[in-house]
């Protein structure tokens, strides 16, 4: 297939690379000089800007930073330059609104589009491990689903346009939440005595248990291997987490839905990223939920 990609960043990069790989013509564009000669490297070819990238293209994948840069791209360089023929596929993190009136507009403009944002970081961007949670009709999802699997290891519908963007930051929402708690609480344990690695053997195998205690532990030496190991360097950095909790508590507003916890995570991250933690991984926080705390 001759596949258009545009947004070659730190996740874009790897993506393009491995749908090269799998022996697509990838036509790359991105404002960055240095992204595009890396792309070239990888296997893709440059072209001079977006709307060249998807001429003829049989497919067109995006990932940007926000919706706005998704909306302008749709709108001033793929709409009315792709064939109507191409599959549209944004796997950016972007506000379900943007994401619902882009696909609208898409419809309207004669072609088939989904939302299709990951799970994963830049390692299983490079790896093609990626999680895709897709939003889109099933004719869409089908067409959609072969480009998606050269990139990641699952692939799952999520429903209509606009449900894999509410899956993905509903899911980061909880995600926020849990490490803010599972910060918190070995915080709590120290000050009360308990040794971490004891509470962890006692709380991973209780009802205290989560993802961001037994499989992304807060506390270096502690759990399995993670980014509290590497000095917080690498992981999930702090600054795209206060991100999706900013649009999942966009996305309550506007849905009419409570969700205290969530703006009590979305104000600690908040805290942490302006005192400078935002290129640090999430579970960083526990620095800020307690300063003497011995790293
Ligand atoms: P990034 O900033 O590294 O890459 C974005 C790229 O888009 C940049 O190279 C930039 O030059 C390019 N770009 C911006 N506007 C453009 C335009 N108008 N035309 C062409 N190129 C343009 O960001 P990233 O880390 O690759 O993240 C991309 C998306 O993936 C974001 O929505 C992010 O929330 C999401 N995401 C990131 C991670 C992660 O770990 N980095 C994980 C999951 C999801």
């Amino acid at each position: 297939m001759r596949i258009a990609f545009i947004g070659l960043g730190n996740m874009g990069g790897g993506m393009a690379a491995n749908l090269a790989k799998a022996g697509h013509e990838v036509r790359a564009f991105d404002l960055s000089e240095a992204a595009l000669a890396k792309a070239e490297e990888r296997g893709a070819s440059r072209a001079a800007d977006a709307a060249t990238a998807v001429e003829g293209a049989d497919a067109v994948v995006t990932m940007l930073p926000a919706g706005k840069h998704v909306a302008d791209v749709y709108r001033s360089s793929v709409f009315g330059k792709a064939p109507t023929s191409a599959i549209l596929l944004d796997c950016s993190t972007i506000d379900v609104a943007t994401a619902k009136q882009v696909e609208e507009e898409a419809k309207a403009a004669g072609y088939a589009m989904v939302d299709a944002p990951v799970s994963g970081g830049i390692a299983a961007a490079e790896g093609g491990t990626l999680t895709f949670m897709v939003g889109g009709s099933a004719d869409a999802f089908d067409r959609a689903r072969p480009i998606l699997e050269k990139m990641g290891k699952a692939v799952i519908h999520a429903g209509e346009s606009g449900s894999g963007q509410a899956a993905k930051i509903v899911n980061n929402m909880l995600l926020g939440v849990t490490m803010a708690g599972t910060c918190e609480a070995f915080v709590l344990a120290q000050k009360l005595g308990l040794d971490p690695q004891v509470f962890f053997d006692i709380s991973s195998k209780a009802s205290g248990q989560s993802w961001s205690m037994t499989s992304y532990c807060p506390v270096p030496g502690v759990g399995p291997e993670t980014p509290a190991d590497r000095g917080y360097e690498g992981g999930f950095a702090a600054q795209l987490m206060l991100k999706d909790l900013a649009l999942a508590m966009e996305a309550a507003q506007a849905a009419g839905a409570y969700t205290p916890m969530g703006g009590e995570a979305e104000e600690l991250y908040r805290r942490f990223v302006e005192r400078g933690g935002g290129p640090k991984d999430f579970s960083a926080l526990i620095k800020m939920i307690d300063d003497s705390w011995t790293m």
